[in-house]
C-alpha cells in the first residue's frame, strides 16, 4: 500500500454514526475489510450487533419530528452543501472506493459524480413537494392533498456501488423529510463512512443519519425491520435478499423500495451501427467488471451480423489490461472476492459444456486477489446457466436469433425486468421494443442508462419502487387527503 493510501485509510471513521456520535460497537467487535485484489486487510472496522441497529432506530425515531418541520429550503441547502463536500472529496472518495472494492480508479471517479448528482438533484426536489386543492364534484367540500414524509428509514446497501447506492437513497429521504438508519454492505462499509462524515459537515443534524456496520446484517437488520416505530425499509441486493426482506416487512405493513437482480439484454437488430453496439457493449459489460445489476447479461444478436459482432468485441477485450484498480490505464479490476471467480468459471465451463466457444479469456488468473480474465463467449444456446443467472463478472455472452419476434421473446425469458439495452437504427423498431419489452428502463442505441434525473428500478423480480428522477423522492413521502365541507 503507497502512503496516501494508509494516510486516507487512517481518516475513515471506523465506529458506528449513531446520534450524531461515534461510537464503538456496544459488544466492543470489530470486522476487518479487505482489498479484493490483494486480500490485505485494509482496515477494522466497529462490527454491530442487535442492539446497536436499536440504538441507531431510537436516535433516528428521536430526530424524525424536528427534521420534518426543518424548512424544506433548509433541507435542500445541506443537501447542496454535501454536493459540494463531495466534491471536494472525491479524489478520498474515489480511492477509498477501489481500495475497498477494486474497481479501477477511472470508475471509481464517475461514480462520485454519478452519486453526488443525487445530492444535487434532490437538494432542488425538497421545494419542489407539493399537494393539491380542489372542490369535489358535488360542489360540497374541498379536498386537500398534502405530502407528509413517511418517516424514519432503513436503508441496506450493496456493495458494487458503495457510494452511489446509499447517496440515491439517502438524499430524497432527507429531502422529503425523513431520518434513517443504513447498513452498508460488510464488503464495502468504509465509503460510506466517510460519506456519512461529510453529511455531518454539511450540516446534518445529530440522529437524521446514523449508520451501523456489521457482519451480522441479518440478525441486525431483522429487529429494525420488525420495530412498529421504522415506518420505510429500502433495499438495494439481490432477489433472493430481498424476497426475505418483503417477508419480514409484510408482518409490519413497511412500505418498501426494492432495488434487486438484473438479466438485462443486450439486443442488436441486424440494421444496428455496428460501432455503436460495440461501444455500449463494452460500457454496458465490463463497467464496474461487470458487477453491475444494469450489466448486460445476455448478448442477443441477430445471426447476420453476430460474427461481425464477436469479431469486434473480441478484439477490444484482447486490448482490456487487468490489474488493480489503482494502477494506470486499468480496465479491469478483481472481482470482489473468491466466490464470484468461482461463479464465473462455472457458468463459462457450463456454457462451453453445452456447445459455446470461448474466444477471449476464460480464465481465473493465478496469484493474489479475486482476478478473473474478461472474456467473450459465443454460440451460447439456450439452457445454459449463463443466460439465467447474473454473471457478476467480466463475461460476454453471446446467442443469436433470426427474426423481431424471437429476439422479443428471447428478451423477455427471464424472471427479471431491470434494463435492456436495444441497438437498431430503425426509430419504429426502437418504439416497438420500448413497448415490447419487458422491462423497468431501456437503453436505445446506448450502453449505459443511469442518472439522477431519471427513474432507476424494475419490474418482474427486479422489484418495486424507483430511485432518482421526479418518482424518487415520493418513495419517501406519503399521501394525506383532508375533506374540508364547502
Ligand atoms: P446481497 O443481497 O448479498 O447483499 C445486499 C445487502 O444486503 C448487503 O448489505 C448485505 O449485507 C445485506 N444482507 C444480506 N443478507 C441479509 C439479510 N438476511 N438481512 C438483511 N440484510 C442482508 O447483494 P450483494 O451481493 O451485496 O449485491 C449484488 C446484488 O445487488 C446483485 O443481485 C445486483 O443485481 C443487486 N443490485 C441491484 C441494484 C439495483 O438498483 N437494482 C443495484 C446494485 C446491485
Amino acid at each position: 500500500m503507497t502512503s496516501a493510501e494508509t494516510d486516507l485509510l487512517a481518516r475513515v471513521p471506523a465506529q458506528l454514526f449513531i446520534g450524531g456520535e461515534w461510537v464503538d460497537a456496544a459488544r466492543g467487535a470489530t470486522f476487518a475489510v479487505h482489498d479484493p485484489s490483494t486480500g490485505e486487510v485494509v482496515r477494522e472496522i466497529a462490527d454491530a450487533s442487535p442492539e446497536d441497529g436499536i440504538r441507531a432506530l431510537d436516535a433516528a425515531v428521536a430526530a424524525q419530528d424536528a427534521w420534518a418541520a426543518t424548512a424544506p429550503r433548509e433541507r435542500g441547502e445541506i443537501l447542496r452543501r454535501a454536493f459540494e463536500l463531495v466534491q471536494e472529496h472525491k479524489e478520498d472518495l474515489a480511492l477509498l472506493m477501489t481500495l475497498e472494492m477494486g474497481k479501477p480508479l477511472a470508475e471509481s471517479r464517475g461514480e462520485v459524480a454519478y452519486g453526488g448528482e443525487f445530492l444535487r438533484w434532490f437538494s432542488e426536489e425538497a421545494v419542489r413537494i407539493s399537494g393539491r386543492y380542489g372542490t369535489n364534484p358535488e360542489g360540497t367540500g374541498r379536498i386537500v392533498v398534502s405530502q407528509r414524509p413517511v418517516g424514519p428509514s432503513f436503508f441496506i446497501t450493496p456493495w458494487n456501488f458503495p457510494l452511489a447506492m446509499a447517496t440515491r437513497k439517502i438524499a430524497p429521504a432527507l429531502a422529503a423529510g425523513c431520518t434513517v438508519v443504513v447498513k452498508p454492505a460488510e464488503l464495502t462499509p468504509l465509503t460510506t463512512l466517510f460519506f456519512v462524515r461529510l453529511l455531518a459537515e454539511a450540516g446534518v443534524p445529530a440522529g437524521v443519519v446514523n449508520v451501523v456496520t456489521t457482519t451480522s446484517s441479518g440478525e441486525v437488520s431483522a429487529p429494525i425491520i420488525a420495530d412498529p416505530r421504522l415506518r420505510k425499509l429500502s433495499f438495494t441486493g439481490s432477489t433472493p435478499v430481498g424476497q426475505k426482506l418483503i417477508a419480514q416487512a409484510a408482518e409490519g405493513v413497511l412500505r418498501v423500495s426494492m432495488e434487486l437482480g438484473g438479466n438485462a439484454p443486450f439486443v442488436v437488430f441486424e440494421d444496428a451501427d455496428l460501432d455503436k453496439a460495440v461501444e455500449g457493449a463494452m460500457l454496458a459489460k465490463f463497467r464496474n467488471i461487470g458487477q453491475a445489476c444494469t450489466a448486460a447479461n445476455r448478448f442477443i444478436v441477430h445471426e447476420s451480423v453476430a460474427a461481425e459482432f464477436a469479431r469486434r468485441v473480441t478484439e477490444r477485450v484482447e486490448a482490456m489490461r487487468v490489474g488493480r484498480g489503482t494502477e494506470d490505464g486499468v480496465q479491469i479490476g478483481p472481482l470482489i472476492d473468491d466466490r464470484a471467480v468461482a461463479k464465473a468459471t462455472e457458468l463459462v465451463a457450463d456454457a462451453v459444456e453445452r456447445g459455446a466457444r470461448v474466444l477471449v479469456g476464460g480464465n481465473a488468473v493465478e496469484g493474489r486477489g479475486s482476478f478473473y480474465e474478461p472474456t467473450v463467449v459465443e454460440g451460447v444456446v439456450p439452457g445454459s446457466a449463463i443466460l439465467r443467472e447474473e454473471i457478476f463478472g467480466p463475461v460476454l455472452a453471446i446467442s443469436t436469433f433470426s427474426d423481431e419476434d424471437e429476439a422479443v421473446r428471447l428478451a423477455n425469458d427471464t424472471e427479471y425486468g431491470l434494463v435492456s439495452y436495444v441497438f437498431t437504427e430503425s426509430l419504429s423498431r426502437g418504439h416497438r421494443m420500448i413497448d415490447r419489452l419487458e422491462t423497468g428502463m431501456m437503453g436505445l442505441n446506448v450502453g449505459v442508462v443511469s442518472n439522477a434525473a431519471a427513474p432507476f428500478g424494475g419490474v418482474k423480480q427486479s422489484g418495486v419502487g424507483r430511485e432518482g428522477g421526479l418518482e424518487g423522492i415520493h418513495e419517501y413521502l406519503s399521501v394525506k387527503y383532508t375533506l374540508i365541507p364547502a
